[in-house]
Parts: structure tokens; sequence; C-alpha cells
């Protein structure tokens, strides 16, 4: 429990470097790239099919259903619950918000939430793993094959202690494939043809993993680019509306990057934040408790001054 709110502070010695990035193998750059390009390439031909021969309902639910059950995943289970605790949830909603994050393709839930924790704890400066300041394409999806992933060190320890992430983390390869095949399966019960099996498979799995990383990767890139920035904060993080209306509420990222513990990142009524609306009934039924809401004298301590320029 410290040590995890040392590795969100600003401050942490290089020497014993919690989160140490990983040497990634030519073989594990090679299926980040496969996985980068393939969804592009099948949004292309989507994008082709959808003006030409149009595009069935069925195709539209798998890849609207897939994207939404896998966006909140990475938003709630990868992000607010495992990385920053911002909440805690029964074992079997972690479970399920876990393994929800693992079907989006971006990697095993501990590397996920270690390489995040360095990111807050190194944001925009010497050190963080997919700063814009390196170049916009490298915050987007460049520092995928650099070498920034954290994959051991003690964030990575302290996440794997937790048995529900160890065991997930671990087969991840199991849960990331299941998200491609689960959508093709749905079709081909509907269906009944392997052409409806294949189709379910393309929109449902990959062209929604397209959309997915696009997403999660515009937090990185663009909320540190363009937006507002009504807090005061040690990076550039910025309040992007489009971004968070897609992400599932993570686009108000200065907000995030000034209270990385809150449960809910819109703060005001007409930040929509799709992720607190559902944490909101998932507390309502007894899903999840303790989240953690930063005070309005809180907030307001942390707000920019009109004329501090900062
Ligand atoms: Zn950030
Ligand atoms: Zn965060």
């Amino acid at each position: 429990m410290k040590v995890h709110e040392e590795t969100l502070s600003n401050d942490v010695p290089d020497a014993a470097d919690p989160f140490p990035q990983h040497k990634d193998n030519a073989w594990s750059k090679v299926l980040v790239l496969t996985f980068v390009v393939a969804p592009l390439l099948a949004a292309g031909y989507g994008i082709y099919s959808f003006w030409g021969a149009g595009v069935g309902w069925l195709e539209i639910g798998l890849l609207l259903g897939m994207w939404s059950f896998t966006g909140l995943g990475i938003s709630l289970g990868f992000h607010r619950m495992l990385t920053h605790r911002a909440f805690v949830a029964r074992a079997p909603t972690r479970a399920v918000l876990l393994i929800a994050g693992t079907m989006a393709m971006q990697g095993p839930a501990s590397d996920w939430a270690a390489t995040h924790i360095r990111h807050h704890a190194k944001a925009d400066r010497e050190g963080d793993p997919h700063s814009p300041l390196d170049g916009f394409w490298h915050a987007h999806f460049g520092w995928l094959l650099r070498d920034q992933f954290v994959r051991t060190g003690l964030a990575h320890e302290k996440l794997m202690a937790d048995p529900i992430t160890r065991f997930i983390s671990k087969t991840w390869t199991l849960w990331a494939t299941l998200g491609m095949v689960l959508p093709g399966l749905i079709a081909l019960g509907i269906t009944h043809s392997w052409w409806g099996f294949a189709s379910g498979m393309l929109w449902g799995g990959f062209i929604r993993v397209f959309f997915g990383h696009h997403i999660t990767w515009s937090v990185n890139s663009l909320g540190h680019l363009f937006g507002t920035r009504p807090f005061q904060t040690t990076d550039k993080a910025t309040n992007n509306f489009v971004v968070a209306l897609l992400g599932w509420g993570e686009g108000w990222h200065n907000n995030h990057h000034a209270f990385p513990r809150a449960a809910y990142i819109g703060m005001r009524w007409y930040q929509v934040d799709i992720g607190k609306y559902v944490l909101t009934i998932l507390k309502w039924v007894g899903q999840v408790r303790n989240l953690h809401i930063p005070t309005r004298a809180e907030r307001r301590a942390r707000r920019r001054s009109r004329t501090s320029g900062a």
C-alpha cells in the first residue's frame, strides 16, 4: 500500500527504480506490431465494406457491445481499480473487470498498470514511457516498440501479489484470444454460418480493437497536448471533451493527473464520464465500495488561478 503511494509521487530515486523499463525480445515486438497493423487493415476493409455492401446490425451490435465491455474493462478495471486503487470491487466483479480489460488486447493487466504507474511518476519528464514531448507518434503508439513497458520490479510485484490479478495476467493470451473469438461465436450462433463467424470476429474483434486501441492511445497523445488545464499539475495533461466522450471519461486527463486516485474522473456535471455512471450503478448494486472522491476543498486548492499562467 505504502509503496503504491510512493510510486505515484514524482520523487522516486532512479537508483532503486521500482518500475524498470523492460527490454522486450524481437518476438514480442513482432506480436505488438501485428496487433497494431492487423486492426488497422481490418478497419480499412471495414470502411470499404461499410460504403459498399453495407454492414448488418449484428456486426454493428458486436462492435459496440465488445467495444463498451472491453473499454470499460480498461477504464474501470485496469486503470481506476488496479492501477490507482480508486475503489474496491467484490472478487467476481474484480475478475470480470480485469478479464474485460485483457480482452482489449493491451497486454497483461499487471504490465499495463505498472507501466502506467511509471507514467504518473515521471509524466512529461525523462523516463515517461509515452510523453508527446518525445513526438506525437511516439506517444500514440511508437512507444509500444521502444522497450517502455514495465514488466518487473517492485511496483509490478505488488500488483502480482493479488491472486486475481496474478492469475488473469499470467493467462492473458487466453482472455485476449477469447475476446477475438467470442463475437465470432455469437455471430455463428445467430447466423449458423461460418461467414457469419468471420464477419463477427472482424467487427467485434479486429475493428473493435482498432477503435479501442486508438482511443486509449489518444489519452496518452492528445490528452497531453490539446485541451484545457483547470488544475495545477507538474505535467502537460489536458481535459479533452472528445477523448472523454469516446474514452469512458478518461479524457478528463488533467483532472486525473491532479487527482490520480479519484474514482470519478469527470468532476463537473457537464464532464461526461461514462465510467463514473457505470461505477455508480455498480455501487448501488453493492459490487464496489470505498470510492475515492476528492472533496470540494481539495479540488479548489488544486485549481489554477486565472492569473498564475502556469
Ligand atoms: Zn497522462
Ligand atoms: Zn492514471
